[in-house]
């Protein structure tokens, strides 16, 4: 069974924002809102508790530089500190923790290889765990691809990324 790494925002980068209210490598404000939607955050990778949380609001490009093009859009993450996701606790079903599906929604996955010059795959769609589960088998079958941006499906906007 194969083991995924989980990469949410980094720590540093939302206390960053959180602080400067300024988007990561962009001239745009980040914004201070009640969290509407489920999220997940995406630094705990929690879902919001709708009407309680505030959420910081702002762009950010999870390719950073490494992809075949800039991937900006918009995410959120507490306001207040939270414990950034570092582990998986893989389910005995699908090696895959319940917490990566906590979008609400269904996800989008793209597999980047580490040569910028290398490209994305296609967008792969996948709902439930078990088709998360085959959607990466797939892509990180194909030796090129050193990591996967998962995003939902319903907005586009990025999740996590894996690495294998
Ligand atoms: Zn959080």
């Amino acid at each position: 069974m194969p083991s995924y790494r989980v990469q949410p925002i980094e720590p540093d980068l939302a206390w960053r924002v959180r602080a400067t209210l300024r988007s990561p490598g962009y001239d745009y404000p980040a914004y201070v809102d009640l969290a509407t939607a489920e999220g997940p955050c995406r630094v705990c990778l929690n879902p919001f508790r709708s009407g309680a949380d505030r959420a910081v609001w702002f762009v950010y490009d999870p390719a950073r530089g490494r992809g075949p093009g800039p991937v900006p859009g918009p995410v959120q993450i507490h306001e207040e500190g939270c414990q950034a996701y570092r582990s998986i606790t893989p389910s005995p079903v699908t090696g895959l923790d319940p917490a990566l599906l906590r979008s609400g929604c269904g996800l989008l996955l793209q597999g980047f290889s580490a040569c910028p010059q290398g490209g994305g795959t296609a967008l792969e769609s996948a709902d439930g765990a078990d088709a998360l589960g085959a959607a990466l088998t797939r892509l990180f079958a194909e030796p090129s691809i050193e990591y996967v941006h998962v995003r939902r499906a319903d907005d586009g906007c990025f999740l996590y990324e894996v690495t294998c």
